[in-house]
């Protein structure tokens, strides 16, 4: 099963949980046991797994980045927002999660996360749930 999730950005960058909409899709594909793999189909956002008990673990990351890539600095690329791609290769564009008992099996702490690094925009994330013996 092929899922898209379309995903609304608010600010030039945000990382927005979407853990719960992951959730609804390994519901609905009706997989009981397999992996859900997910995947950004955007040069300028990417996929993170991490803390979302604390949503300011994933603020810190968001600082950290653009302490690594400042938004001004001699970049080549001439639409100018070079930032944003090398931020978006260095979270990635994909992540797969084992489901279990119908259940994406994630950390107790874990959440996924959408990481919008050239917003807000209309974006998306595609999802393939598939079943493993
Ligand atoms: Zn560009």
């Amino acid at each position: 099963m092929f899922y898209k999730l379309d995903i609304n950005t608010h600010a030039r960058e945000e990382f927005l949980d979407i853990t719960r909409q992951v959730h609804e899709v390994v519901s609905r594909s009706g997989v009981k046991s397999g992996l859900c793999h997910i995947f950004v189909p955007h040069t300028t956002a990417g996929i993170l797994i991490n803390e979302h008990a604390d949503p300011s673990v994933v603020d810190d990351i968001a600082a950290k980045l653009t302490d690594l890539v400042p938004l001004r600095g001699s970049y080549q690329h001439l639409e100018g927002n070079s930032p944003a791609h090398i931020k978006a290769g260095l979270i990635g564009s994909s992540v797969t999660v084992f489901v279990e008992d119908g259940l994406l099996t994630l950390g107790t702490w874990q959440g996924i996360f959408f990481g919008e690094f050239d917003g807000p925009r209309r974006r998306q994330v595609w999802l393939k749930v598939v079943a493993t013996p």
